[in-house]
């Protein structure tokens, strides 16, 4: 079992953060902030697809105005990413985000700082201070370079700011595209401060080679209690990260509600087209929020052995296969109905969760 790191709790919108909560999915939008109903259109999408709470870009005035159809219509709390100008921040707060994730070092003066926690303050809204190694001041690069060290020292500095206007509503990244940069940065910045953490790893690439990235990445933190909030960052449509960001957390055993899929790697023994029933059973079940696993085993032989932890299985033969629950043969049948008698097995042991 995972213990969590302890932390501050607190709210964005509807979706608790630290300890006390369980660890969120976050995404990002990728459509111009400034058209609302695309964005909205996006959001929507991914919410169906398990993202808990999403983040968009805030470059100018008209992406802040855009914001209140935005948040009035969003499935989902909101977070405003703004750079630089404590104006939009402020415009934001007005037109009802949840959260903002700015940098209070980078706005300017104190005053504006001052400025942009009263209204933090006064809508009731955490703050996220992202902290990106591809980023760092100056003057950290050149008495640290790119090292743990710096990130922590910029995130501290930043924190500050906030802490000096009496503010604590704070969630923290320390974003890297080195894993183990990103591993080491996160570990020792967890024992300096009591804030929730949102871990990912930034820039970490496609599909296959930000999935991995990423599952190591976040992986080995939550493994360790570290992470409060996730986010995957994969090159392409959002909706991508989704099934990683879910798996990571079911992986872990921190999600309860999801299906794992176990699948075995196929073998000499194999007489069944196992990666086409995987794929047909992993999207048959993607948006079941029941914390069930399902096997698809390549053989009658060891199939429904290798998979006795799994709740349902199917395990394939020459032509025919068997339907096995918690081990246990329940049924044998032919091939071409493995899917829709496992189905039908699901969907059974579905009503009964509803009917707990
Ligand atoms: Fe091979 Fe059967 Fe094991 Fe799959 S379950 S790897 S087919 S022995």
């Amino acid at each position: 079992m995972i213990k969590r790191r302890d932390t501050l709790n607190f709210k964005i919108g509807s979706v608790g953060i630290g300890s006390k909560y369980p660890i969120s999915i976050q995404s990002m939008t990728n459509t111009d902030t400034r058209n609302a109903e695309k964005t909205l259109a996006q959001i929507k999408e991914l919410s169906s697809n398990g993202c808990e709470i999403i983040r968009v870009a805030v470059p100018d005035d008209i992406a802040a105005t855009s914001l209140k159809k935005i948040c009035m219509e969003s499935p989902i709390p909101v977070i405003a990413d703004i750079h630089f100008d404590y104006k939009l921040a402020l415009k934001a707060m007005e037109n009802g985000v949840h959260a903002l994730r700015i940098n209070p070092g980078n706005i300017g003066s104190e005053l504006k700082v001052k400025e942009v926690v009263e209204s933090a303050k006064y809508y009731d809204i955490p703050i996220r201070i992202g902290v990106n190694a591809g980023s760092l001041e100056k003057g950290l690069l050149e008495k640290y370079g790119v090292t743990p060290e710096a990130m922590i020292e910029s995130a501290l500095y930043h924190i500050n700011l906030l802490e000096r206007q009496n503010f604590n509503k704070i969630k923290i990244s320390l974003k890297s595209s080195n894993v183990p940069l990103m591993i080491d940065t996160y570990k020792k910045i967890a024992n300096q401060i009591p804030y929730p953490l949102h871990i990912g790893v930034t820039e970490a690439g496609t599909m296959k080679g930000g999935t991995i990235k990423s599952s190591i990445g976040i992986g080995a933190l939550l493994s360790d209690g570290i992470g409060d909030t996730i986010r995957v960052s994969l090159t392409g449509n959002p909706l991508l990260e989704l099934p990683v960001a879910k798996q990571i957390l079911v992986s872990l055993g921190l999600k309860k509600q999801g299906v794992e899929i176990i699948s075995c790697p196929t073998c000499g023994r194999t007489e069944i087209d196992l990666e086409y029933l995987a794929n047909e059973v992993e999207k048959y079940t993607a948006n079941m929020k029941e914390n069930l696993k399902i096997a698809v085993m390549g053989c009658v032989v060891n199939g429904p052995g290798e998979a006795k932890e799994a709740d349902l299985g199917i395990a394939g033969g020459k032509g025919q296969g068997l339907i096995f629950k918690k081990g246990e043969i329940i049924a044998k049948v032919k091939e071409d109905e493995l899917l829709s008698t496992l189905y039908k097995e699901i969907e059974d042991m579905r009503r009964c969760f509803k009917n707990e």
